[in-house]
């Protein structure tokens, strides 16, 4: 059997690298940034028959107990123009660049396209995952193809954007591909020419201009997300914790009825999404909480966990919001983050 890779560290304590600050432990952990120590380690996982987790920033993960396994975070933090067409650059970036930090140097150099995608928690390898969206930009718009490695072999390829079937936060790493592939790289198609995407309304209506300027479509994104979202480093969260749930437009037609005023929004035919911040706070869950777990006071969709509460404990609020929501609006709600460990990873 291979020996166990220097790198590969035993007993490893998981909150600070959830941005829930869920209290786990890894059996083993290891931090690698190219591909041949990848391999390595990925040859020594297998032989250990060790189940593997895959983490970037921890920023949407719920885990629901200790990971008996090994937990692998890759780091390559190269940025590079892979090529330019006309107005179009191709920007290729490691797996392990902060996703905000991206934003920042893309916009520095001119290149375009991810301004509203600003202040998003993770990294640049975890945000295919769920197609990570926001003031009306989902990344799938953005991508060119990614760069994986298969884990049960090793072996290196690339997939298009087709190939990722991109959805509202989804892809084909969470269904067909799950467990399948480390993403070591995103190629982005960004553009030298500066197109903003206003149709978002706090959006637009917090800009200065009509015509702003890419620095001030960031520094607004940055503001507005500050306003709603609490800072995971002061107050432990993982963002919105459920999907916008898609239903039919039949029971939305029904639920208007009752309640006129809440949101709705087209989708596929015959279907409409609704705001499940709006669903949680009618069914009283805002600034609500059970045990050592709430639902945040400002924004309902964000679960906060202020005392490192277990998984348990966090899956526990968050089974209670859902059968509320179901009861009262016939809404199934779905958790947004990857709920992993406790005997089920
Ligand atoms: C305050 C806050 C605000 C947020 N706002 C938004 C938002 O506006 N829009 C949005 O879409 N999301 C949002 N999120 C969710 C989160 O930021 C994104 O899902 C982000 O892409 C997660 O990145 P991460 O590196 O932290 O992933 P992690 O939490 O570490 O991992 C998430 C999943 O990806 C897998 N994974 C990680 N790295 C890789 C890799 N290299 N290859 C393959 N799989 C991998 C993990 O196994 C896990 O299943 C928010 C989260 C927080 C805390």
């Amino acid at each position: 059997m291979a020996k166990r890779p220097t790198c590969v560290k035993v007993g490893v304590d998981l909150q600070p690298l959830n941005t829930l600050a869920i209290a786990a432990q890894a059996d083993y952990f290891a931090r690698v940034s190219n591909v041949e120590d990848l391999r390595e380690v990925l040859l020594w996982q297998r032989e250990a028959s060790l189940s593997l987790l895959l983490l970037g920033g921890g920023s949407n993960l719920v885990l629901r107990g200790d990971w008996h396994g090994l937990v692998l975070q890759f780091r390559d933090t190269a940025v590079s123009v892979v090529e330019r067409d006309g107005d179009d650059v191709l920007v290729r970036a490691g797996a392990g660049v902060v996703w905000h930090d991206l934003v920042l140097h893309c916009s520095a150099q001119g290149w375009h396209g991810l301004e509203n995608l600003a202040l998003i928690p993770g990294s640049v390898g975890a945000a295919p995952m769920q197609n990570i969206g926001a003031y009306g930009v989902e990344l799938e718009s953005l991508v060119e193809s990614l760069d994986v490695v298969e884990l049960s072999s090793g072996k290196a390829a690339q997939l298009s954007r087709e190939q990722c079937q991109f959805g509202y936060r989804d892809s084909i790493f969470k269904t067909q591909a799950a467990g399948k592939y480390l993403i070591t790289a995103v190629t982005l198609r960004l553009s030298s020419y500066f197109c903003p995407v206003l149709n978002y309304p706090a959006l637009r209506d917090a800009l200065p201009s009509e015509n702003p300027s890419p620095q001030q479509v960031i520094d607004t994104v940055v503001a507005v997300r500050q306003s709603k979202l609490p800072d995971p480093a002061e107050l432990p969260n993982a963002g919105s914790f459920f999907k916008n749930p898609v239903v039919s437009s039949a029971l939305v037609d029904r639920l208007l009825e009752q309640y006129p005023d809440m949101p709705h929004y087209p989708a596929a035919a015959g279907q409409q999404k609704l705001a499940a911040a709006w669903l949680i706070d009618r069914a009283g869950w805002r600034g609500k909480g059970l045990g050592p777990v709430a639902m945040h006071d400002k924004q309902a969709l964000v679960l906060t966990n202020p005392s490192g509460a277990n998984g348990a404990q966090v899956l526990a609020l968050a089974d209670k919001v859902a059968q509320d929501v179901a009861a009262r609006f016939g809404v199934a709600l779905e958790i947004e983050p990857q709920c992993v460990g406790g005997g089920h990873g």
